[in-house]
């Protein structure tokens, strides 16, 4: 059976447990079946070949299997058949009296937590680990943005009109002031929400950038963050053996992490990252494995950490390292993106090639054309090792959050005490990939032909470029040119065919007339398939073709993870000129294909804002009864937003453009 058939799942979700509560034994029966059928959804990594759309990930899936190198997609199926009560979320090991899990026969841990606690236990450290990864991601932005104000680290500040306009937003006063001077107030004021521990003080970054509406149903639930250090603390205190046995208010601080996640490690992330490097704009840009070429020493950059990336990049792009490269025989230096590091690079500085997201990373390894692997944190899995050992590409870690055994470090220390050596350190890595490309002579080389072009870095400032105001955008929602915006994004998970479900969502979108938003690991395939394409508008139905003539794509890329900004400023600049809030809009969240914690926060980010949420992967949460309600509909009075989950991407894609249209007539604007 194949994760594109409909399973049981969704019509049990829709009709929510006609047994008794969550420690009922028919209950506990019927949620067992539904995990059982569940699990039939999950292709193998036969499967997998057949139904992924990119030929490129085809060949080279063919090509490791000939190999006998394993990929994701074998150790799924090894994993397989995968546990009940994981994917349930009734196991609990919060402490050393268990591993607990709840059946007939025990229907609570050993301290007396039931379902419902240790599902909404589980799910709450699943949020605080993504608001921890994104807000680390953030941290490191914001104290180098704070380090170039203080002229500690050398870079110039690219993002003036950023760094003004936000100052002014916070309060911060901006006139008759240096720019490193209001700089180093607004990183101060982005690292006070990231950690400040007094709950007395104010959560700036929400007050800044959030709009009203939403401010007041958040302090309503009383889910503003104190900051986003605090909410991760408390999450792994509430969730203690012996501390809050209440599942819903262990679900209100899942959402204070889904704020925090939100505005510090999203919001926050991007508005240093936007200072420190500019906001780039709309460029052209090839993509796909195909436009890795033979003959050059061909680095790989792989995470998404910005400032070291840059300046490897600039450092391969000087005539010295040329040269360097050229006397080993090299034609030049290539640089390609894995994950977000491509992404963040492509639309502000050319030269960074963006091949893969996080799970085709090793296929890329594959290849055998790369000397070296430059990798940096998050979404950079453990077995691209193996592969590399394989293939003889060297690998280096720059962080020392995430070292890999058998890697090389080249790496800030821990203290950061190295930040002002970041020119050197780039020099020394390029060098490392020279050397590389000497010592591989003869490695054999495989290269899928598959190369396209796509356009990236929409904002919304390029919109404002482009149209002049949010005004066009709006009036084209409103008279139905546009049905609605998706953001579509998320990464990726073998327990659906790969890439296919975003494919296939997002081709019954934009038939309908919906514009697409996407960034991070959920862009590749849109890129891969055309969508980001000028061509790509071909896709679209009648009215969005005519709305994006002469040379829009229907999918606009507006680059890494923590873009999702750009896609909720759009959102939101257009729903503020129609003078319509937020969750009235016909709007969607959507990452079909989602695996990781930060996925959990970024849909509770979207859902925060009274933006339904879109899924082809169901949450571990199976077990209990009153976590499902809450997760899928419990939300809808308070934050006016709900989830869906089906496996089926054409029905999740048509379910979709169904409550848009209600929500369109809500509006009476059809
Ligand atoms: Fe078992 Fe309770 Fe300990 Fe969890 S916290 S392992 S349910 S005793």
């Amino acid at each position: 059976m194949t994760g594109v058939q409909t399973c049981a799942l969704p019509i049990y979700h829709e009709q929510v447990h006609p047994h008794g509560d969550s420690s009922d034994d028919a209950f506990i029966r019927d949620y067992m079946a539904a995990v059982g059928a569940y699990k039939q959804t999950f292709p193998t990594r036969d499967e997998q070949i057949e139904q992924t759309p990119d030929p490129a990930v085809r060949e080279m899936l063919i090509r490791q299997k000939q190999l006998g190198i394993d990929t994701t997609f074998d150790r799924f199926d090894k994993q397989k058949p995968q546990c009940n009560f994981g994917l349930a979320g009734v196991c609990c090991k919060n402490c050393n009296m268990g591993p607990c899990r709840i059946t007939a026969k025990a229907k609570r841990g050993i301290c007396g937590a039931d379902a419902d606690l240790i599902v909404a236990r589980n799910l709450l450290r699943s949020a605080a680990a993504g608001a921890a990864q994104h807000g680390m991601h953030g941290r490191e932005l914001m104290l180098e943005l704070k380090w170039a104000a203080e002229s500690k680290l050398d870079v110039p500040l690219l993002g003036e009109q950023k760094i003004k306009d936000t100052a002014a937003a916070f309060g911060i006063p901006t006139a008759h002031r240096k720019l490193k001077s209001v700089a180093a107030d607004l990183a101060g004021a982005l690292l006070a929400d990231l950690s400040n521990p007094d709950p007395a003080k104010p959560y700036k970054t929400i007050e800044a950038c959030a709009p009203p509406e939403r401010v007041a149903v958040w302090k309503d639930l009383d889910l503003v963050p104190i900051s986003a250090y605090h909410e991760v603390f408390e999450a792994y205190h509430k969730t203690g053996v012996g501390t809050d046995g209440d599942w819903k208010s262990i679900l209100q601080q899942m959402l204070r992490c889904g704020l925090a996640f939100t505005f510090s490690g999203v919001v926050g992330t991007s508005i240093a990252t936007d200072g420190l490097f500019g906001v780039g704009d709309r460029v052209t840009s090839k993509v796909n494995i195909g436009a890795l070429k033979k003959g050059y020493v061909n680095i790989a950059v792989h995470g998404h950490l910005p400032l070291l990336v840059k300046a490897i990049v600039k450092a391969g792009q000087s005539e010295k390292f040329v040269d360097l490269a050229r006397r080993q025989g090299a034609k030049g230096i290539r640089f390609y993106g894995i994950c977000c590091s491509g992404l963040s690079a492509m639309y502000r500085y050319a030269g960074v090639i963006p091949l893969s997201n996080a799970v085709s990373a090793e296929l890329v390894l594959g290849t055998g054309a790369l000397d070296l692997w430059v990798a940096d944190v998050q979404d950079v899995f453990p077995a691209i090792m193996d592969v590399a050992h394989c293939t003889q590409t060297a690998v280096v870690t720059t962080s020392a959050s995430a070292r890999l055994p058998g890697a090389e470090r080249f790496e800030y220390d821990r203290h950061h005490s190295n930040i002002g050596e970041t020119k050197t350190l780039a020099e020394k890595i390029v060098m490392r990939g020279i050397q590389s490309f000497a010592d591989r002579r003869g490695v054999p080389v495989y290269i899928p032909p598959y190369e396209v072009e796509a356009e990236v870095g929409f904002s919304v400032e390029y919109v404002h470029k482009r149209f002049g105001s949010m005004t066009p955008v709006a009036e084209a929602i409103r008279d139905g040119r546009i049905l609605g915006i998706v953001n579509m994004v998320g990464c990726n998970n073998p327990k659906v065919p790969y890439e296919r479900c975003i494919a296939d969502v997002t081709e019954v979108l934009v038939k309908n007339n919906v514009l697409v938003l996407s960034n991070g690991c959920a862009s590749y395939p849109l890129m891969k398939l055309g969508y980001c394409s000028k061509a790509g508008r071909e896709k679209a139905g009648e009215a969005l073709r005519k709305f994006l003539a002469p040379d829009l794509p229907p999918v606009w890329h507006v680059g890494e993870c923590i873009d999702n900004t750009r896609s909720s400023g759009i959102m939101a600049g257009i729903a503020a000129t129609l003078g319509v809030d937020l969750p009235a809009m016909p709007y969607a969240f959507s990452s079909p294909e989602w695996s990781n914690e930060k996925g959990l926060d970024a849909a509770m980010g979207f859902r925060l804002l009274g933006v339904s949420s879109y899924h082809c992967v169901e949450a571990p949460i199976f077990g209990s009864k009153n976590v499902i309600e809450f997760m899928k509909e419990g939300t809808r009075e308070t934050l006016g937003s709900v989830m869906h989950v089906n496996v089926d991407p054409k029905a999740l894609g048509e379910k979709i453009v169904a409550d848009m249209k209600a929500k369109r007539a809500a509006l009476g604007w059809d």
